[in-house]
């Protein structure tokens, strides 16, 4: 079936419409990517798009190719580049599950799709479907935005000393303010009532800090949504203990991905689950499971969590109502217990079928509406788009600089040859290991590494160039640096954090 639907990439004049019918009577298709992916990949492919060609549905999909047939030494991310122009000129890809190559230098080709493309927003909505299927928390219905791109993902890692490694925590106000704002246009476009935001800024007070900060004031912007802030450790125990509790959650990329999984596994829905990743030129959608190489080519997959993901696609291309008809039609087989082998319970389920009669099942529904379950609404358009960022400039001030040093030894030895080398504008205030102060106060219970950050302090107006007379006179007295971070402050207040003990 997806052989005959799909187009040739070379022949996109040529894209076959979804349904013929439909398209006779829909001037206009939209094109939109699909690429069935590895393991279960194509049956689940193929269970959903029949299902919206049954529906009728105005999209002709064009197959672009990525994934384990695609990953070589020459092609280490797996998407060749005939398939990213084709994903650039739709703007929407439909994509299967990808297994993930082990070893030979090969990318997640996930990471890299989100990050090449921009897909800032990574929308989960996590679900119970009680009585019809298992569920610890019957009442659930949130769901997680997730900033998709900065935070500890940046991927940005080295290697500095014999002891130490680093992963640089990144995070943006533009990143903060597109992916708050769209967490707040989301929660009011879908009628939802409270948007929670998880950080850990009680520790991480910049980067988290900044976080939080842009939620306070876009916040004010949505006097209509109830809007809370919590730790994200109170926060992610409340979502295992209590999912039911939240409605709509916004969070950094790292707690975000914790924590989708968590709400997840938690309300039983992992293979119910999609998962959309959204971009202002591109966006995504995909089942959140894996390709699942252990039940592939059996008709045992579950097609429901691409299928889900199918749907939120057409709430976002506007096709609202093709969206409901769908929903309703699932919703409708999972109501009369008609179940694949995964969420298969005896005396809950009525029939255990496979990915092929399901689909059916699903087909012969459209045009129901579930009786217990909760009926669902789709805009009838376009989400809102989010507004540009607006820079808020600052005045900019040199104070200092951080260099950080790999020396073997104790603090003070080193110190001794710091202060050898400091110019009087820019003199040794402090030097931390692992971000605990061991000069010139110290306990004696700290553990010492060899990676060293030693903070040289202004005395008066310094420039860049006084950072590099300092680097060049600690070159002369052999210390060993491996990279800096110069300290400002920003309309005069502290851009930098101050050590422990400080
Ligand atoms: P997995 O999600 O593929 O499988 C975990 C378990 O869940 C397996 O027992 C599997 O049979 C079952 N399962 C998953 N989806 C199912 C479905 N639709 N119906 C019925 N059962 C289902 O996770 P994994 O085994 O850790 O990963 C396999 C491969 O998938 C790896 O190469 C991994 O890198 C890749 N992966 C890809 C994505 C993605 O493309 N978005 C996400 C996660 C993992």
């Amino acid at each position: 079936m997806l052989k005959e639907l799909a187009v040739n990439i070379n022949e996109v004049d040529s894209v076959i419409e979804l349904n013929s019918s439909a398209a006779a009577s829909t001037a206009v298709s939209t094109r939109v990517c699909v690429a069935p992916g590895d393991g279960i990949g194509p049956e689940i492919t193929e269970s959903v798009i029949s299902i919206l060609e049954a529906a009728g549905v105005p999209i002709a999909f064009q197959e672009v190719p990525m994934g384990l047939s695609c990953f070589s030494d020459s092609l280490t991310s797996g998407i060749p580049e005939e398939s990213w122009d084709a994903i650039r000129s739709t703007g929407v890809l439909l994509k299967g599950p990808m297994t993930t190559p082990q070893g030979g230098g090969m990318k997640s080709l996930n990471v890299t799709l989100r990050k090449s493309l921009g897909l800032y927003a990574n929308v989960r909505p996590v679900k119970s479907y009680t009585p019809f299927v298992r569920s610890n928390y019957p009442d659930t219905d949130l769901v997680i935005i997730r900033e998709n791109e900065e935070d500890l993902y940046a991927g940005i890692e080295h290697q500095q000393t014999h002891d130490v490694v680093q992963c640089l925590k990144l995070v943006s106000r533009p990143g903060c303010e597109r992916i708050v704002r769209y967490a707040f246009e989301y929660t009011r476009s879908r009628g939802r009532k409270r948007l929670t935001c998880m950080t850990k800024d009680n520790i991480m007070k910049l980067t988290d800090g900044l976080f939080h900060e842009v939620f306070d004031e876009v916040a004010a912007e949505y006097p209509d949504i109830e809007s809370d802030h919590m730790i994200v450790d109170i926060g992610m125990a409340r979502v295992a203990a209590r999912p039911h509790d939240f409605d709509v959650i916004v969070t950094p990329n790292l707690y975000g991905d914790i924590v989708s999984d968590i709400a997840a596994e938690v309300t039983g829905s992992v293979g119910l689950a999609p998962s959309a990743n959204i971009g202002e030129q591109v966006s995504v959608f995909e089942a959140i499971h894996g390709s699942a190489p252990d039940i592939a080519g059996k008709d045992m997959a579950n097609p429901s969590g691409l299928l889900l993901a199918a749907v939120k696609m057409l709430a976002h291309l506007g096709m609202g109502e093709k969206a409901e008809l769908i929903h309703h039609a699932w919703l409708s087989a999972m109501e009369d217990g008609l179940h694949t082998a995964d969420i298969y319970q005896q005396g809950l389920s009525q029939s255990c079928l496979g990915t092929a009669g399901f689909t059916n099942a699903v087909i012969g529904r459209l045009g129901q509406v579930p009786e217990k379950l909760r009926q669902v609404s789709y805009p009838r358009s376009t989400l809102n788009t989010v507004p540009r960022i607006n820079r808020v400039i600052r005045e900019k001030t040199l104070v200092g600089v951080d260099v950080f040093v790999h020396a073997d030894g104790e603090a003070a030895e080193l110190a001794k040859r710091l202060q050898s080398a400091q110019s009087p504008v820019m003199p040794l205030a402090l030097v931390t290991n692992r971000g605990v102060q061991v000069w010139p106060q110290s306990i004696p219970e700290t553990f010492c590494t060899d990676h060293w950050r030693c903070r040289f302090e202004a005395t008066e107006p310094v420039t860049n160039r006084d950072i590099v007379n300092l680097l060049s006179s600690l070159q002369t007295f052999g210390v060993d640096f491996i990279k800096t971070e110069n300290l400002y402050e920003f309309d005069g207040k502290r851009g930098y954090s101050l050590a422990q003990g400080q």
